[in-house]
């Protein structure tokens, strides 16, 4: 029997963890950590308040370890205010933002910087269309070679051939469907070429299984034998 949940909060230190309470016909108390950065309890119908807050408590610290990686995963950028100076990241290096007046063009890296033409300095959500555009083909043009050459490793080990979407995406950085299509999120563009390598290997080894079982990480080592780094350095990566 599983019921809707009641929202519960506890408090771990300054922070206030939320999460629904399901009851259920079980015997050990359960708590599942969701990406979406939800945490569902599931109790032993038979178990009152006061006990399960308290086996919630004990577990805090590593609900809030658990929520903090995930956080980390999750590509959610500043809101950029699109004015000349502001920071902006390509491929895991960062390069200014020059707003200069003139005739509309596309956007240009040169040197350190990204410049952007408008024909008002002002007009923020031109210069946002222009660099939002500049970063679409930036995104296509680089997530296809490297999925091309990925492939290459990767359809050596029996891995179908994907059919590749981009777009961005807010939760996480590429998934597989049962039926072969991988989708990329845009924003991938933006961390260093390693990490692009990993998501996509990553998402290709899910073409063979559709699991994070250990054949499935075994593949993976495998076509990327350093794929644990570059995972690493993926979590630490804010864009
Ligand atoms: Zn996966």
């Amino acid at each position: 029997m599983r019921t809707d949940g009641t929202m519960n909060v506890i408090a771990f230190g300054t922070r206030k963890i939320t999460y629904t309470l399901h009851r259920e016909d079980r015997k050990r108390l359960r708590i599942v950590v969701a990406p979406e950065l939800t945490v569902d309890v599931f109790a032993p119908a038979t178990d009152d308040e006061d006990q399960i807050q308290a086996a919630v408590m004990k577990k805090a610290a590593w609900i809030a370890g658990k929520l903090d990686a995930l956080e980390r995963y999750h590509p959610l950028p500043a809101p950029k205010k699109y004015i000349s100076g502001e920071t902006l990241v390509y491929l895991g290096r960062q390069y200014r933002l020059k707003v200069e007046q003139g005739p509309r063009q596309p956007a240009k890296l040169m040197g350190q910087f990204l410049k952007v033409w408008v024909e008002d300095k002002h007009d923020t959500r031109s210069v946002r269309n222009t660099v939002d555009s500049w970063y679409r083909k930036r995104a296509h043009e680089t997530l296809d070679r490297y999925m091309t050459r990925c492939y290459a490793i990767a359809s050596r080990h029996a891995v179908p051939e994907p059919v590749l979407f981009i777009r961005t995406m807010r939760r996480c950085w590429g998934s597989c469907s049962p039926k072969g299509r991988i989708t990329l999120n845009l924003n991938l563009v933006k961390t260093p070429v390693h990490c692009i390598e990993y998501v996509i290997m990553h998402e290709l080894c899910h073409l063979k299984y559709h699991n994070h079982s250990k054949s499935f990480y075994s593949l993976l080592t495998r076509c990327q034998p350093d794929c644990r780094k570059r995972k690493e350095i993926l979590d630490k990566t804010v864009i």
